[in-house]
């Protein structure tokens, strides 16, 4: 039997994941254009506390990502997910594991014993919209290999670097062996299609707000559809 439109919005919860970067105090040599995306930990430790009344209020499912590989993923963001019993995917350059204030290799191996999930944000967080066609295909499959060897377990998940994606990026990604591409695209969404798109959370933002604002458009659009579905079965009748 043919499942309605309406059994299915009752079955399947939207998704919707949040992403976050650094956590704590921005580097004293932070780009001024990257500041709002440092998050200070009492706001991070705010939101994770809320996140499953969160999920009950908005009806759907939150899923936690944090970008750019930064050692705030280690220090302050692993002991509040274990607090929380939350877990989270983190995405790594892999050009910047080992630096100063990024992850180091053992900081990775540790976030997968403790649950997470390790994906790739390519190797040195140029945008992949602006590669040649080589390089994106060396930086996606590299970056794969480097963090599959660091956590001995397959990286299936990508997020483009600065949320930058094509339908050329996708297919890359598809051919390099990803299952999904996170962007920054800022809708909540089914889980089931190859994209992933993210909502940025900056420094003093209410999250619970964004998430009473982007789905009541979003579930504007599906009532829209569903009455527009609806008239059509009439006429088909
Ligand atoms: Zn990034």
């Amino acid at each position: 039997m043919m499942k309605t439109w309406s059994a299915l919005s009752r079955t399947r919860r939207l998704s919707v994941t949040l992403c976050f970067h650094g956590i704590g105090e921005a580097p004293e040599d932070c780009d001024p254009a990257e500041r709002p995306y440092w998050v200070p930990e009492a706001q991070l430790a705010e939101v994770l506390e809320c996140v499953y009344a969160m999920e009950e209020r908005h009806q759907v499912n939150i899923h936690l990502d944090f970008d750019d590989g930064f050692q705030s993923d280690h220090e302050r963001v692993l002991p509040l997910l274990k607090k929380a019993s939350l877990s989270a995917a983190f995405f790594v350059p892999t050009d910047w594991i080992d630096r100063e204030g990024h992850l180091s290799a053992d900081q990775i191996k540790d976030l997968v014993e403790a649950g997470m999930t390790i994906g790739s944000h390519g190797t040195d967080h140029r945008a992949w919209t602006e590669l040649s066609d080589d390089e994106l295909s060396r930086q996606l499959r590299h970056s794969k290999r480097v963090l599959e060897q660091i956590t001995g377990a397959e990286v299936k998940l990508a997020s483009a670097p600065y949320g930058f994606w094509s339908q050329r990026v996708v297919s890359a990604a598809i051919d390099a062996g990803f299952e999904r591409l996170h962007t920054c695209d800022e809708r909540p969404g089914r889980r089931a299609g190859f994209l992933n798109h993210r909502i940025v959370v900056r420094k003093g933002n209410d999250v619970d707000a964004i998430l009473t604002r982007k789905l009541s458009v979003l579930r504007r659009a599906v009532h829209k559809a569903k009455d527009l579905g609806e008239r059509l079965l009439v006429q088909a009748a």
